[in-house]
């Protein structure tokens, strides 16, 4: 292991042959983490996520320490734990590579999670399309039900914990949290309005705790470091390092373990290898199709939570999607907005409606029947959807739509120019 790689959690198990296997995961360390958490105190474990600056891989960057404080600590409660392994925001990939070959990891993770917030039942809800995934998870929970390391009195200790591989229909929306836990409760996966948060009243009513994949992923490097070591890792209030999916056109595109912070430009260019064929680049989706897109000249930036905040942007998943000077922005906004609109659940009117006259408005702009106000229309009503909806799914069909639309509004003008030039 190179020194690089010793300041890294995914990339060195990555590289391990049969690392999917326990013994072999064990033979690597696997299962210390959770023999030195159930030596300590469960307090002490979640102010180590706390000193950690560990924040949600989903998307939302809410700080994970944080999260589990909000969970009531008394044990007669009953509570849950759910891994969200509903990967499904276009561009994003990098959960499954933690699903294929490190599940236990994940359930190291969750059983660690579990004795610090005093939950004896976890299920991992993944996406339908990931069923081979889902077999490689059935079989490692098996393995470490054998070995102890889940199912009841765990490692000789009075902690029990389960987990339940539950698979989901294929619908965008159960990615949202709540709607999430709609959909494991056998309902129709429609976002819940909030509060009460999941951390209240969650799954059957019961006080859930919900985490990413990577995140949970995460918590044995945390506990066998300290939460100080995973910090360094990163940026300020950005701890650690994260799985960035780079996509598009670049000359390698794929997952990197990077500490977060790093610079976007550098990502592309000295990590992905620069753009294909040396062309110009001409946009970057930074965090997964919910982040507006960022121009050519906007992408020296930090890759944190609050660096792209701050340029208007999100890390979101963490998936960057390239396009050079040959892509065409209308393209990207077409595909957008009918994914959108083929997605959204249809409970508010400005999320159900804004789609639908969005989608319409382009379609006339592909249809060569569009003027410039029906451009600007496109960014009013996108505007307008903006913090008027039950989830975030509207905000980000606003701000993704909107801000593609604004920032490239002279190449759609032009397109339409050079239709009507012809016609
Ligand atoms: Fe459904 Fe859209 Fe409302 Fe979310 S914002 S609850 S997806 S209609």
């Amino acid at each position: 292991m190179t020194e690089k790689l010793e300041n890294k959690i995914f990339e060195p198990l990555f590289s391990i042959e049969g690392i999917e296997n326990i013994e072999v995961y064990e033979e690597h360390g696997g299962y210390k983490a959770l023999r030195e958490a159930l030596k300590m105190k469960r307090d002490e474990i979640i102010e180590e996520v706390k000193n950690s600056n560990l924040r949600g891989r989903g998307g939302a960057g809410f700080p994970a320490g944080m999260k589990w404080s909000f969970m009531p600590m008394d044990d007669k409660i009953e509570k849950f734990l759910i891994v969200n392994a509903d990967e499904g925001e276009p561009g994003t990939f990098k959960d499954k590579y933690i699903l294929s070959r490190l599940p236990h990891l994940l359930i190291e993770g969750m059983a660690i999670t579990a004795y610090a917030v005093g939950i004896k039942k976890g299920y991992i809800y993944i996406r339908g399309e990931y069923e081979e995934y889902a077999r490689i998870l059935e079989k490692a929970i098996e393995e470490a039900r054998r070995k102890k390391y889940i199912g009841k009195n765990i490692l000789g200790e009075k902690f029990t914990f389960n987990i339940v591989v539950h698979r989901g229909a294929g619908a965008y929306i159960c990615g949202e949290e709540t709607a999430l836990i709609e959909s494991l409760e056998g309902k129709r996966g429609h976002p819940r309005l909030k509060p009460p948060f999941p951390a209240n009243a969650g799954l059957y009513g019961k006080p859930t705790l919900i985490n990413n994949v990577e995140t949970i992923a995460s918590i044995p490097a945390i506990i066998k470091n300290k939460g100080f070591w995973f910090a360094s890792l990163g940026s300020q209030k950005n701890g650690g390092t994260r799985l960035f999916g780079v996509s598009g056109k670049v000359n390698s595109p794929g997952i990197y373990e990077l500490p977060m912070g790093t610079n976007l430009k550098e990502i592309i260019y000295n990590y992905a290898g620069g753009i294909k064929k040396d062309k110009k680049l001409k946009a970057v989706i930074p965090g997964g199709i919910s982040a507006p897109i960022l121009k050519a000249d906007e992408i020296d930036i930090p890759m944190d939570f609050d660096s792209l905040m701050k340029a208007g942007s999100m890390l979101g998943s963490g998936a960057i999607m390239v396009f050079d000077e040959d892509d065409s922005m209308l393209e990207v906004l077409r595909i957008m907005i009918n994914f959108y609109h083929h997605e959204s659940c249809g409970q508010c009117a400005p999320c159900r409606y804004g789609t639908d006259v969005i989608k319409k408005l382009v379609d006339k702009i592909l249809n060569k029947e569009a003027t410039e106000e029906d451009i600007d229309l496109i960014i009013q009503t996108a505007q307008s959807i903006i913090g008027k909806t039950i989830c975030p799914f509207g905000d980000a069909v606003g701000m993704a739509v909107g801000t593609l639309v604004r920032k490239f509004k002279d190449e759609i003008l032009d397109f339409l120019r050079e239709e009507n030039a012809e016609s």
